[in-house]
């Protein structure tokens, strides 16, 4: 058995190989050769820690497995650890052994910036400029690191909803050679491309605060109750998701179906567009939303190529179990 421990990932890997696992898994699920496992999360009763388990299997890359996990809101305080913390299990499929165990903290964060980057590479329009942050926590910059690599950007515009966390996009947009400026929400009318990835409970992007032709990521939507754009906004947009029964019961598109705006048949999954299977988007004024609700199988997939990277750099520790 292998393990890879969490201090040696950010040496390892990549914005590219996150990105790559996460596009092929997706693509993979489209054409129902993956599948997730019903998701398994707890209010533990313990230090007020949510726990749970997310996994799934994928035939085509030969990855069984699970991430085990959660949020425990007082490790920072008290333990000077963050407040996220999992661990990535992975299994031999032929024989149901144990065959790695991977750090999934940093995983986390780059296979979620990686799936709004394959919804960008995959719907937004080729000319888009100017991208939009709506959110500015740790996982923005994840987000946006990686969004700029899909297109010729030249500006970055963000909003958040405590605004003297902008500096952290800001910071990001400057590394990346790109001017940055803060924005009203009606500012986001300028924007080609959206993120949004905050922990809001209600809708924070209006339907008309967007112009046609814009591309929306939806990433922090990933809870029943959780909500970051306005439901008329995906009835005015062509929606597109990782897994569609995610979407409709914890992603962003739970309220639009629960409001009769659209059906669980609008949503569309993202590794369709991958596999050629649906032509994605339609035309230049057409909005494209991507709903990431954020699937085990995004898990195995990045800890199975970091496994890969380890063994290759003889970084990962042979155990004998
Ligand atoms: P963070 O705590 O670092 O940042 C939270 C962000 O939400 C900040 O921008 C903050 O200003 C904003 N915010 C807080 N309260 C708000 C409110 N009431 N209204 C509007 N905005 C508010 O968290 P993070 O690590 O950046 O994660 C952001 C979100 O992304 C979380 O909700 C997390 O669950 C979600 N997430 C989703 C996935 C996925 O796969 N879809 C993966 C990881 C994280």
């Amino acid at each position: 058995m292998w393990i890879v421990p969490e201090r040696e990932i950010a040496d390892l890997m990549t914005r590219e190989a996150a990105f790559n696992a996460v596009e092929k898994v997706f693509a993979a699920m489209a054409s129902n050769d993956a599948y997730n496992f019903p998701v398994v999360r707890e209010a533990i009763g313990h230090v007020d820690a949510l726990y749970g388990f997310k996994g799934g299997f994928d035939r085509a890359g030969l990855t069984l497995g699970l991430k085990a996990g959660g949020y425990w809101p007082n490790n920072l305080a008290t333990h000077s650890i963050i407040n996220h913390q999992s661990t990535v299990f992975l299994f031999d499929p032929d024989t149901g052994k144990v065959k790695a165990i991977v750090g999934g903290n940093l995983l986390t964060a780059l296979r979620t910036a990686a799936a709004s980057s394959v919804s960008i590479k995959h719907l937004a329009r080729e000319d888009a400029k100017v991208i939009g942050m709506i959110g500015a926590g740790h996982q923005a910059t994840f987000q946006l690191r990686a969004a700029l690599e899909q297109r010729s950007f030249e500006k970055v515009i963000g909003w958040n909803f405590h605004p003297e966390m902008l500096p952290n996009l800001e910071k990001v947009a400057e590394e990346a050679g790109l001017p940055f400026e803060a924005v009203e929400l009606d500012g986001m009318q300028n924007a080609d491309v959206i993120i949004s990835i905050t922990s809001s409970h209600d809708a924070i992007l209006m339907a008309d605060q967007v112009s046609p032709g814009t591309h929306i990521a939806c990433m922090g939507t990933d809870t029943e109750g959780k909500q970051e754009v306005d439901p008329a906004l995906l009835r005015r947009s062509a929606v597109f998701t990782d897994e569609v029964a995610q979407s409709i019961s914890i992603g962003e598109a739970q309220h639009a179906v629960g409001q009769g705006l659209i059906k669980e048949s609008d949503v569309n999954q993202i590794g369709a567009v991958i596999n050629g299977a649906h032509g994605g988007r339609t035309g230049a004024d057409q909005i494209t939303l991507f709903d990431g609700t954020g699937v085990g199988l995004q898990d195995l997939a990045v800890a199975a190529s970091v496994v890969d990277l380890a063994i290759e750099k003889g970084i990962a520790i042979e155990v004998d179990f």
